[in-house]
């Protein structure tokens, strides 16, 4: 098996392809250099037969003529068209009027230096945004020294990707980090000096002086390339469980993509590594004449220095959730709907966590009672 013709892969950065998630971890602390976080090394992609376009755009895509434009003008032809396009980080508010030098998203290469150049002696961090990316830079910047402020608009942490359980204990570990932690707050004002940023006023009447203030206020999809082309999209580029579009010779894969999931019975779009891997795989296999549809249970995590988040499944619809404790700290929390495992998140627990995944992969008919009990090994649900 394997594609034998031409493979053109457009990259509208000018770096070659990197792992995002360092960006808002070790990368910030200056431990990491840019090729440490690289996708693959240079000489990867003419080993492989891959023609890399870097540093300009696809501006349109002509489905007619089975073509794109680059920025530049130049006109590539193709077989199948893939969009991996991704996401942008949310625009900050308008109504704050010019941005100044100091705000700043975190969402590339380019931001996280510009991040971590500002950041060389300790210093008063603005982050706006408790979800998990706000959370990381959280972690990580007040592991090397900086005050953090972290200002969330709802009522409590992580509210997009876990259970109140969760959140409740990755708050108390922030806090106790040093991490001020504002809840049901925004920012009011940004205050700037001849284009600079020095200071923020919270929604809740607090002033921080500052000259960095980073927003992890969420990402979205670039339809904007699919929708002009005539493709259907909604918060997303829609695609098909073998990752096609309405259009035969165009898929779409990853963080750009709203699928049908087989867990939740309705259209989602995951933002996480796992599932631009999974996506890209069947979008793979799709292409050689493979095709077999994407149906794993989505698994996010997300490293906080002082703990490790996991979870697999989709929280949707759960009527009861069973806490399993570990050691020194660790727990997980298991979540069912109709007695039928639905999602598993743990923190610190990497071994339950492993466990909870190859059951729901499995639906293996793991009840409540039997993750509640202390005794009762896990492991032993697999072979049913
Ligand atoms: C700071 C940060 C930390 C994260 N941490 C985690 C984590 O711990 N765990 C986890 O599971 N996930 C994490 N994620 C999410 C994860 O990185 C994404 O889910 C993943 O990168 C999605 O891959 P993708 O290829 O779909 O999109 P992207 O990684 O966004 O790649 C899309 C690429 O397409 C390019 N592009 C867009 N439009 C065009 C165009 N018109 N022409 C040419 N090129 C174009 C973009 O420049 C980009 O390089 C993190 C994300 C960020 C930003």
């Amino acid at each position: 098996m394997g594609y034998q013709e031409q493979i053109t892969l457009i990259n509208g950065e000018r770096d070659l392809p990197y792992q995002r998630p360092p960006l808002s971890k070790a990368f910030l602390t200056q431990n990491l250099s840019p090729d440490d976080i690289l996708l693959r090394p240079d000489r990867f992609f003419a080993d492989a037969n891959v023609r890399l376009l870097s540093g300009k755009r696809c501006v349109k895509i002509d489905r007619r003529e089975r073509a794109v434009e680059l920025e530049d003008s130049r006109r590539l032809r193709y077989d199948s068209l893939v969009l991996a396009i991704g996401a942008r980080a949310r625009s900050l508010p308008k109504s704050f009027g010019a941005i100044p030098h100091g705000v700043v998203n975190l969402r590339t290469l380019d931001e996280a230096r510009f991040v971590r150049d500002a950041l060389r002696s300790p210093k008063q961090v603005v982050i706006v945004g408790g979800g998990l990316i706000g959370l990381e830079m959280a972690s990580t910047l007040s592991s090397i020294g900086c005050h953090v402020s972290l200002v969330e608009f709802h009522g409590r942490l992580m509210a997009r990707s876990c259970s109140p359980g969760i959140a409740e204990a990755i708050e108390q570990l922030h806090r106790t980090a040093g991490v001020n932690v504002y809840l049901e707050a925004g920012t009011a004002e940004i205050h700037a000096m001849a284009g600079r940023l020095h200071g923020v006023t919270l929604t809740n009447g607090l002033r921080v002086e500052t000259d960095i203030c980073l927003f992890a206020t969420g990402a979205s999809p670039n339809i904007d390339l699919a929708h002009d082309a005539g493709l259907a999209c909604g918060n997303g580029i829609i695609v098909d469980p073998f990752m096609r579009t309405l259009d035969p010779d165009i898929l779409a894969v990853g963080d750009c993509t709203t699928f049908p999931s087989v867990q939740l019975g309705v259209p989602v779009r995951l933002e996480c590594i796992q599932n631009a891997h999974g996506q890209a795989a069947t979008a793979a296999a799709t292409l050689v004449g493979a095709p077999a549809p994407y149906i794993v249970p989505p698994v996010f995590w997300s490293n906080q220095r002082l703990c490790k988040f996991q979870r697999v499944g989709f929280l949707d619809g759960v009527d009861l959730t069973v806490r399993r404790e570990g050691e020194a700290g660790a727990f997980s929390l298991w979540h069912f709907s109709e007695r039928r495992l639905r999602a598993v998140e743990s923190l610190n627990s990497v071994h339950d966590q492993a466990l909870a995944r190859q059951l729901l992969v499995k639906q293996a008919p793991v009840t409540p009672e039997q993750v509640a009990d202390p005794q009762y090994e896990l492991r032993a649900a697999l072979l049913n």
